[in-house]
C-alpha cells in the first residue's frame, strides 16, 4: 500500500453530502425507520463476526437469520466486511506501531539515552467496534436511484422494504450548488442513508478521473512532514508553521479550557444541574484552522514544484506520536496526519506522480553515509552526522532520504523498523 505508483489514471470518488430526505406527508418514511434498527442489529452481528472468528469476507455466505431479504442480507454483509477490513488494518498498524515503541524503549534503555519517566510501552487489547448510528452503504439492488420525469424533484429513490416487493418512493431535491456539482456527471448507483437526531439524509457520488501528467523520469522532491515546518522540501524549502499565531492561539484555548475544567468541578462540587461542557468550541476552530494552514502550505508547495514528482512520508500511528511527542504536544495527531492526507489528495486532483515511502530512521540517518543514529539530532533543528561530519538543517536531510527512498526495492522488501536498521546500517558500512 505504501509503495503504489499508479502511472497513468487517477479515480477520484467525490461526495455530493448533506441532501435531506424530504418527508412529503408525517409517516412517509415509516417503512425506513423500521427496516434501520433491523439492518443496524446484523450489520453489528456480521462486524463482530468478522472481527473476531472469520476473515472479513464481502461474499460470504450468510449465517445469520433475519427478516431482511435476501438483497438487503447481501447489502449488510458486505458492509460489515468494510468496517471489519478497516478496524483490522488499524488495529494491525496500531500494533506494530506498539511493536516499535518497544523497540525504541529497548534501545535506548540499552544506550542509556532513557528518559526517568518514560514507562515501558503496554498493549490494550481493541474492543470490537460497536455501531450506534445507522448508516446504510445500499447499491442499486436495495435502493434504486431513478432521474425524475417531473421537474419539481430530481430524482426518485425506490427503497425496498421489510414487507414483500413493497418499494418505499421517496423524492430527492437538490439544492442548487448540488445541481451545480453534479451537472453532466454520472451519478454512482450505490448510495449512502444516513438516520441522525434530523431526520435521514442522502449521500450520492460520482467519479471524476484525472490523468496522471508528470513525465517518466521527472525529478523526484521529498517532502518531511514537522511541526516547526509543515512541509519541507528536499530542495530546501520550508511551509507553514505550528509556531507563532496558531501556537499562540493554542496556548490561548488550553487555558480556557482548564478554566472551564475547573468551574465546571466547582459547580459539581455544589450540586449545579447545568454545566458548561470541557469540550472547547475554540478548540474546535483551532484544529479547523490549523487545517486551513496545512492546506494553504501544501498547495503552494504544490505550486511551486511544478514538474516534480513528489515523493512523502507515510505516517505510521507510531511516528505521528513520535513527531509530536519530541514537541511537546503542540499539536494533536490528527492535524499532523492531515499534512500527507493532504499531499495525496492535491497529487490526485493535479495528475502529479506522488509515492509515498517508508518514513522509519529518515529523520535519524545521514543522506551522505547512511549512519543511523538518535544522537545525530543535536537538537531539534540541526542534523550532524556522528561518524562523517555532514551538517545540515535536520527537516532537509529527512526530506532529502524521503526523496531517495523511492524506487528503493531493497527499502520496500523490509518488514519492520529492525530490518530497516539493518539495511541502513549495511549501506554505511560498505
Ligand atoms: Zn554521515
Amino acid at each position: 500500500m505504501t509503495q503504489r505508483r499508479q502511472r497513468n489514471l487517477e479515480k477520484l470518488t467525490k461526495a455530493v453530502t448533506h441532501i435531506r430526505l424530504i418527508e412529503a406527508n408525517p409517516g412517509k418514511l415509516a417503512a425506513l425507520d423500521e427496516l434501520a434498527p433491523v439492518y443496524l442489529a446484523l450489520c453489528q452481528q456480521y462486524v463482530t463476526l468478522f472481527c473476531t472468528d472469520e476473515h472479513p469476507d464481502k461474499f460470504h455466505a450468510p449465517v445469520f437469520v433475519t427478516p431482511l431479504s435476501e438483497r438487503w442480507h447481501r447489502v449488510v454483509i458486505q458492509q460489515a466486511a468494510g468496517i471489519a477490513q478497516s478496524w483490522r488494518t488499524n488495529r494491525a498498524n496500531a500494533y506494530q506501531g506498539y511493536l516499535d515503541d518497544l523497540l525504541d524503549y529497548h534501545e535506548q534503555q540499552a544506550d542509556g539515552t532513557l528518559d526517568a519517566q518514560t514507562k515501558e510501552p503496554t498493549w490494550k487489547e481493541w474492543d470490537v467496534p460497536a455501531l450506534r448510528q445507522i448508516c446504510i452503504q445500499a447499491n442499486t439492488n436495495v435502493v434504486a436511484l431513478e432521474p425524475s420525469q417531473d421537474s419539481t424533484f430530481d430524482y426518485w429513490l425506490k427503497i425496498s422494504t421489510l414487507e414483500f416487493r413493497k418499494q418505499l418512493l421517496v423524492p430527492v431535491k437538490l439544492a442548487d450548488y448540488h445541481r451545480q456539482t453534479v451537472k453532466g456527471k454520472t451519478i454512482n448507483t450505490s448510495v449512502t442513508l444516513n438516520k441522525r437526531d434530523t431526520g435521514w439524509w442522502l449521500t450520492l457520488s460520482y467519479d471524476e478521473v484525472v490523468m496522471v501528467q508528470t513525465p517518466l523520469g521527472a525529478p523526484v522532491v521529498g517532502i518531511d512532514v514537522g511541526i516547526a515546518n509543515f512541509v519541507t522540501t528536499s530542495t530546501g524549502k520550508h511551509y507553514g508553521t505550528f509556531h507563532g499565531k496558531l501556537r499562540e492561539r493554542q496556548k490561548r484555548d488550553r487555558g480556557k479550557r482548564r478554566r472551564k475544567a475547573k468551574l465546571r468541578k466547582c459547580l459539581e462540587k455544589k450540586g449545579g444541574k447545568t454545566l458548561p461542557s470541557t469540550t472547547s468550541r475554540s478548540g474546535q476552530r483551532l484544529s479547523r484552522h490549523v487545517r486551513q494552514e496545512i492546506n494553504r502550505a501544501v498547495n503552494q508547495c504544490f505550486q511551486e514544484h511544478q514538474g516534480y514528482q513528489l515523493a512523502y512520508e507515510h505516517l505510521s500511528v507510531a511516528t505521528m506520536k513520535h513527531k509530536v511527542r519530541a514537541m511537546n504536544s503542540y499539536m494533536r495527531a490528527s492535524n499532523l496526519g492531515h499534512i500527507p492526507k493532504q499531499i495525496a489528495w492535491n497529487a490526485a486532483k493535479r495528475g502529479v506522480q506522488a509515492t509515498s515511502v517508508k518514513s522509519a530512521y529518515s529523520s535519524q540517518e545521514c543522506h551522505v553515509c547512511h549512519y543511523v543514529d538518535r544522537k545525530n539530532r543535536p537538537n531539534q533543528h540541526t542534523f550532524c552526522c556522528r561518524v562523517c561530519g555532514h551538517q545540515v538543517h535536520a527537516d532537509l536531510n529527512a526530506a532529502t532520504n524521503i526523496a531517495q527512498r523511492v524506487g528503493d526495492t531493497e527499502l520496500i522488501a523490509c518488514t519492520d523498523k529492525k530490518a530497516i536498521k539493518a539495511l541502513l546500517m549495511r549501506r554505511h558500512d560498505a
